[in-house]
């Protein structure tokens, strides 16, 4: 199911392009839906407020009756990948049969937890229900990665989950760690690399977002200074030069998908609002969030709603993001992220435009344009 979905989702990509270069007039076919199933967690993590605000929105979650029509419509809309994430997404049982429901739609299903719900009677059950497993590990110092979590013992516990999900897995790299990337941690990341690499896991990274408006935070003492910038410029470098892993399809992934995502992480930690025109952003064309309560964003960073699914059903919102689209695609838009499940992607179908991309940042710079704002 890998490799033939893999086949389909490069031609959704391909029909993408065909749609931006007619200002959308085509309507894309996103390749991933990412569902936040709830805003519920166990954790408390210090750059993170959703689950402060979880147990507040919990009755209005999606009902198992509306995720399935969700799913349905989703599938009509030629998603390839479904992404949970949340909160916590294993605090609802209906992400495992949602999941489960997918894989018979032949859907490939992600999911993106903290780990600390997984154990010896739940494990087989998720490498049977999830194409990939991501864990969110921070540090390899037990005490950093609490301090980040919010809970003592969180370490242990998703380290756990790993060896147990490597011991299950169904095939090479089914298991996955992703990490949250900021001046606290940088320097052990290349540790952390062969600290995974000897378990068989493949590691990730998303460097520390600050924006509300997701319920992100990373206030002033994340900021990085000069020293840092340089410093970390190495270390990616070197994480991009050590990334020989044992599977060959994580391989060609981080020299092809991500190797340019990473090396701007110097760049985005410092000052994002340079990176602005440096590619198109396919958010609301590759992919689309879908939050708790049914509302459909382009993505995680633009909070910006299209459309409840309560009110209207998906495939309606999607044929009506037309505006949003354009403004997204424009390489004056106002958001910047840096965000692992749409920018790398974004770099890529970005490369046919790279003449244009030089010759408009030439111009920018020249003649100091102001950014435009992105409104509903
Ligand atoms: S970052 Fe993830 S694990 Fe941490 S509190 Fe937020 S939702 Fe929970
Ligand atoms: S740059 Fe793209 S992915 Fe990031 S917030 Fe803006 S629209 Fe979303």
């Amino acid at each position: 199911m890998l490799m033939k979905n893999v086949g389909s989702a490069m031609l959704n990509c391909v029909h993408n392009l065909s749609s931006y270069v007619t200002n959308f007039k085509i309507i894309p076919k996103p390749v991933a839906m990412h569902l936040e199933i709830t805003y519920r967690c166990n954790l408390k993590c210090v750059f993170c407020d959703r689950w402060k605000v979880g147990p507040e929105i919990h009755a209005k979650e999606l009902k198992w009756s509306e995720l399935k029509k969700l799913l349905f419509q989703a599938k009509r809309l030629n998603i390839k990948l479904l992404a949970f994430s949340g909160g916590e997404p294993l605090l609802r049982k209906e992400t495992i049969n949602l999941a489960n429901l997918a894989r018979k739609l032949g859907i490939l299903t992600f999911l993106n937890t903290n780990g600390t719900l997984i154990d010896e009677n739940n494990v087989k059950i998720i490498t049977k229900s999830f194409d990939q497993v991501i864990i969110s590990i921070d540090s390899t110092n037990p005490q950093l990665h609490d301090f980040f979590r919010g809970v003592k013992g969180t370490f242990e516990k998703a380290l756990k989950a790993i060896k147990l999900l490597v011991k299950n897995s169904k095939r090479k790299s089914q298991v996955a760690v992703q990490t949250v990337f900021s001046n606290k941690n940088y320097q052990e990341f290349l540790y952390m690399q062969e600290f995974f690499k000897k378990l068989g896991v493949p590691l990730f990274a998303q460097p520390i977002h600050n924006i509300s408006s997701s319920l992100y935070i990373a206030n002033n003492g994340f900021k990085i200074n000069n020293k840092e910038y340089i410093e970390i410029k190495k270390i990616v470098k070197a994480f991009l030069s050590n990334s020989t892993f044992c599977d060959p399809y994580v391989n060609i992934a981080y020299k092809t998908i991500y190797k340019r995502y990473f090396k701007k992480f110097p760049e985005f930690l410092k000052n994002p609002n340079n990176l602005n025109n440096h590619f198109i952003c396919f958010a609301g064309s590759f992919s689309f969030l879908v939050d708790p309560i049914g509302d459909v964003y382009p993505c995680d960073g633009l909070r910006i709603p299209q459309g409840n699914i309560r009110e209207k059903s998906l495939i309606k919102i999607w044929r009506e993001m037309t505006n949003i689209r354009r403004k997204i695609s424009s390489i004056e838009r106002s958001c910047n992220c840096w965000l692992l499940c749409i920018i790398p992607f974004s770099m890529i179908l970005s490369i046919p435009f790279t003449p244009f991309l030089y010759i408009k940042r030439r111009k920018t710079n020249k003649n100091k344009i102001g950014t435009l704002q992105i409104q509903k």
